[in-house]
């Protein structure tokens, strides 16, 4: 029958509804079709099969909502320093000689780390990205996924029109997908020209299509793109047509209020990657500024080589705590609201409508956090211990579809093992090219 009880100690349904103490969901063929206390659920379906959490939480899987997933290989490669250097002398000579096979390796590290972290789908731009579609597929977690696309040409596809064909034969290809869905994704504005976001544009309203695409990172981009084009980033491709539901823009650490105005007139998504503003040093977005415009927000790791991990709890914390110290104000930002980024504002702007809540008709991604660990005692409040407290490491059940993808700690998806011994050989290859 395809029918399952999951029960907990805790529901977490979503960051505005009430938990729900000794609760679950009841799940027919991958999705919620009821949610309530445990006794109401097993007294409805005395004979479905069940499983319990007796010292559990069951709260809806995470939305890492941007990230480069295969740029794990890189992690650790070269630290503190300027984003130029760091860029220029490190990574760029690494991609340029990008294999497609460690793209498709790093994925798998990555997609590893993120099922441990209790994430359902997450959102991706890189080179080879038809690698990470398969690393994808293969882990059973869902992803809106892109290739990188430049003005120059790329080790990936060569010159743009290849890339923008590619893009579109994604599109065509992964139509109804069960977890995979396809983004165009231009990769800032001062690596794309005009004509290439306008080329962007017409792809994603053909298909109705997510833009995913950089915006506003730091203090050199603005001053980059006043001088080539007169005006800050946003209102440039409010200009050209780009600011629109479709588009999600990824940092926004320099967006002024008129952006601010734009992007919510438009109904746009803002993804927050605040670890990664932090540590290359470009700032902090204003993000009770956002909320409080009613733009969708969403939280993202950003690439695992300037974060430099992929937990998206440690990414709620910081987002919180980050604007409750510069603004000196404790009230500034809650945990609901990071909570609800990091689930349905991420569900949202991905396009996956059917998840980041438990909710009737809602898929079954879900995931259990363990709260035999010494850590999340006492359990007064769960939702503060998922926001404030907990780690990936917290993390030992994860579904999706209504289906297991790790259970006690364990990943079923993907070999564990062989992916080390890969990435140890992959790390051997990249020191080479920049020793
Ligand atoms: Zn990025």
């Amino acid at each position: 029958m395809d029918e399952k009880l999951i029960l907990a100690k805790w529901v977490v349904p979503s960051a505005y509804e009430p938990p729900i103490k000794e609760g679950g969901v009841f799940i027919k063929k991958g999705v919620i079709l009821d949610i309530g206390t445990k006794e109401q659920l097993i007294n409805k379906y005395p004979n479905v099969e069940r499983e319990v959490f007796e010292n559990g939480i069951l709260m809806p899987g995470l939305v890492n909502a941007h990230t480069h997933i295969p740029m794990s290989i890189l992690r650790g490669l070269a630290e503190d320093l300027s984003l130029m250097t760091w860029l220029t002398q490190y990574i760029f000579p690494v991609e340029a000689k990008l294999k497609k096979e460690w793209v498709y390796w790093g994925s798998l590290l990555s997609l590893i780390e993120m099922i441990k972290s209790g994430i359902t789908l997450f959102c991706d731009m890189y080179l080879f990205e038809e690698e990470v579609i398969k690393a994808t597929e293969e882990s059973g977690i869902k992803g809106l996924l892109g290739e990188g696309l430049f003005d120059f040409p790329s080790p990936s596809y060569g010159p743009l029109v290849k890339g923008l064909e590619l893009t579109e034969s994604l599109l065509r290809n992964f139509q109804n997908h069960p977890l995979i869905k396809i983004a165009v994704c231009p990769h800032t504005l001062y690596t794309c020209s005009p004509d290439t976001i306008k080329s962007c544009l017409k792809i994603s309203e053909r298909y109705g299509a997510k833009l995913h695409i950089h915006l506003s990172e730091n203090q050199e981009e603005i001053k980059l793109i006043r001088e080539r084009y007169g005006k800050n980033p946003i209102e440039l491709l409010a200009e050209i047509g780009g600011v629109n539901e479709n588009l999600i823009a990824v940092h926004g650490v320099k967006i002024t209020p008129k952006e601010i105005e734009l992007m919510s007139k438009a109904k746009s998504s803002f993804i927050h990657c605040p670890e990664s503003n932090l540590k290359l040093g470009s700032g902090v977005a204003p993000i009770p500024e956002i909320i409080k415009a009613g733009i969708n927000l969403a939280l993202g790791t950003d690439g695992p080589a300037s974060n430099n991990d992929l937990d998206m709890f440690s990414e709620m914390r910081t987002a919180c705590l980050i604007q409750k110290g510069i603004k000196e104000d404790p009230t500034v930002i809650t945990a609901k609201e990071v909570f609800y980024a990091a689930t349905e504002g991420g569900s949202k702007a991905l396009g996956f409508l059917d998840t980041g809540k438990l909710s009737l008709g809602y898929k079954a991604d879900l995931a259990v956090i363990d709260l035999n660990n010494h850590s999340l005692q006492p359990d007064y409040n769960p939702l503060a211990l998922i926001v404030y407290t907990a780690k990936a490491g917290c993390v030992s059940h994860l579904m999706v579809n209504g289906k297991w993808i790790m259970k006690n700690y364990q990943v079923l998806t993907v070999d564990e093992e062989k992916i080390r011994e890969k990435i140890e050989k992959i790390k051997k290859e990249v020191l080479k090219i920049i020793s």
